[in-house]
């Protein structure tokens, strides 16, 4: 078949069993969340274009080239939400949610839309799941934060990473040090790839998170933020890896490790896996006190995360770490020579002892309806019709076991509810 539509590029179609993993693995994240004491806060998918550019900061990648962006038919300008955090503090903000008592600690999943260029783990449309602990300016918010991903990662069995932090410092230490940055890139400009070159003169630190293996060699010269640190940005630092050891996370300092949004201050941490390739970071965050403010808030300090969904289940598949659990429907009903109500009486009984049963739909022989018991999974087979169902009774068939028994449909029924509970 030639279909005569294909999803946009870089969008995809989630379908079994990759849907039912991505189920599996938000319901891993929300229990995380949820014992962390956090709540679920959904936004819309679009948001006034301001907010972005405001937030995420006019010289980045995302703001520059990458948001889906229109006029709709009012003439308002809107934007496909790119990240998670901006909407979150806007609706913090708009639903007064301070006035419930600091700290507000949220959690959100969904779509995020970035107009890159599709690749390996890199997609245009592509699920994030993360965390805002908003009011605390306390180094140990810091340390919740990342301690999520880290329990996020053993409850799916992962292991092969690296943590990854940095303390990209506060304004008033980033004054000077961009200052510094700033004359040092001036003199490096005809080493630099042309992005990078833009970044030195708009959003120097930016040029940090270059992949080009020529400007890393040549920024290997460049001044980094820790020799500027103030003593307060010191402090909460060390606290928040005192913290993380306590905790018996592990973590590798990089001092050149800058996020791609504009808002972060302090902390600024990643995930790393292996055998991802260029698209190796899971999760990611940091922290970013003047947020509330630059939107419009009082001075409110924060820290978030997120994580890319997508990515994460790459790396599960990369570790063969197998968490998730792809079960069929338990119990399919066949039927030989007898009426579909009888089939739908049985289908309701066995439904209503909750157990998942299907059956054929497709008026097709035994051995066609074994073949589509086993096609959706079923461990049991409950036949009806003959003899046996002139007697009140059905043929109860173990696909696992290979046994077989003549019972009553109640007694079938307490047997395959015998032997899921004991775990037979
Ligand atoms: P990268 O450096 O890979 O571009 P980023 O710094 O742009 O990532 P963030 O904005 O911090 O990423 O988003 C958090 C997480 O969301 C990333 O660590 C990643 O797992 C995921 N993510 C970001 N962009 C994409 C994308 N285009 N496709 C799939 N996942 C993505
Ligand atoms: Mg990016």
């Amino acid at each position: 078949m030639d279909p005569k539509y294909s999803a946009p590029r870089g969008t995809a179609d989630l379908t079994y069993p990759e849907s039912e993993k991505t189920r599996q693995l938000l319901s891993y994240a929300r229990e995380v969340f949820e014992q962390y004491g956090y709540q679920l806060i959904s936004t819309p998918v679009l948001e006034s274009t301001d907010l972005f550019v405001r937030s995420i900061g006019e010289n980045t990648d995302i703001v520059n080239k990458e948001m889906y962006t229109f006029e709709d038919q009012g003439g308002q300008m809107l934007t496909l939400r790119p990240e998670g955090t901006a909407p979150v503090i806007r609706a913090y903000l708009e639903r007064g949610l301070q006035s419930r008592g600091l700290p507000q600690k949220l959690y959100y999943y969904g779509p995020m839309f970035r107009r890159e260029r599709p690749q390996a783990g890199r997609y245009r449309q592509f699920s994030q799941a993360g965390a805002e602990l908003i009011g605390s300016m306390d180094p140990m918010a810091d340390t919740e934060i990342i301690s999520m991903s880290a329990d996020l990662f053993r409850k799916l069995k992962l292991k092969n990473y690296v943590l990854r932090i940095n303390s990209v410092g506060c304004r008033e230490c980033r004054k000077e040090y961009i200052a510094d940055l700033k004359a040092k890139l001036d003199g490096m400009v005809p080493d630099l790839c042309e992005q990078c070159r833009k970044r030195s003169s708009g959003n120097p630190m930016r040029v940090f998170d270059c992949k080009n293996e020529n400007c890393v060699t040549v920024l290997e010269d460049a001044p980094v933020i820790s020799a500027y640190l103030c003593e307060h940005c010191i402090e909460h630092y060390h606290t928040v890896l005192l913290g993380l050891e306590i905790l018996g996370i592990d973590y590798f300092k990089d001092d050149r490790l800058v996020r791609g949004l504009d808002y972060y201050t302090r902390t600024a941490f990643e995930f790393q896996f292996e055998g991802l390739g260029a698209q190796n970071t899971v999760s990611a965050g940091g922290r970013y006190d003047h947020l509330v403010e630059e939107l419009g808030g009082t001075p409110t300090g924060g820290v978030g995360f997120s994580l890319g969904v997508e990515r994460v289940l790459l790396a599960v598949e990369a570790e063969e770490a197998e968490p998730f659990e792809l079960r069929g429907v338990e119990v399919f009903v066949a039927g030989i020579d007898i009426p579909g109500v009888e089939i739908l009486k049985a289908l309701q009984v066995i439904r209503d002892a909750g157990i998942s049963a299907d059956t054929d739909l497709m008026d097709r022989s035994l051995k066609a309806q074994m073949k589509h018991a086993n096609r959706v999974g079923a461990r049991f087979v409950v036949i009806a019709g003959g003899e046996e169902h002139q007697r009140g009774e059905v043929t109860l068939r173990d696909l696992e076991e290979s046994e077989q028994w003549t019972l009553e449909i109640k007694e079938a029924l307490s047997l395959i509810k015998e032997k899921k509970e004991r775990g037979l």
